[in-house]
């Protein structure tokens, strides 16, 4: 089961999903970097439900980008068409 830290309070996420030792070690990198060494309120290293491997949500957001320019083109083809 992968793992992935996660800094509610800066709304920052380890974005690879890796073992436990290896979220550990994200948090420690934070916590020194953003963190000065404290540890922020409110983190977490939560399991990544299997299937999920990593983050994907740039792959989604691609995807529907380009949803948006197809539905963009047949709606300008459209009002070109009824247009005239
Ligand atoms: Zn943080």
């Amino acid at each position: 089961m992968p793992y992935r830290y996660r800094c509610y309070d800066c709304r920052a996420e380890q974005p690879e999903a890796g073992d436990r030792a290896s979220a550990e070690v994200f948090r420690d990198r934070h916590r020194r970097w953003v963190h000065g060494g404290l540890a922020p309120d409110d983190e977490e290293i939560e399991r990544v439900p299997a299937g999920e491997r990593g983050h994907d949500e740039r792959y989604v957001s691609s995807s529907a980008a380009l949803l948006l320019l197809g539905v963009l083109a047949v709606v300008s083809l459209a009002a070109r068409v009824l247009g005239h």
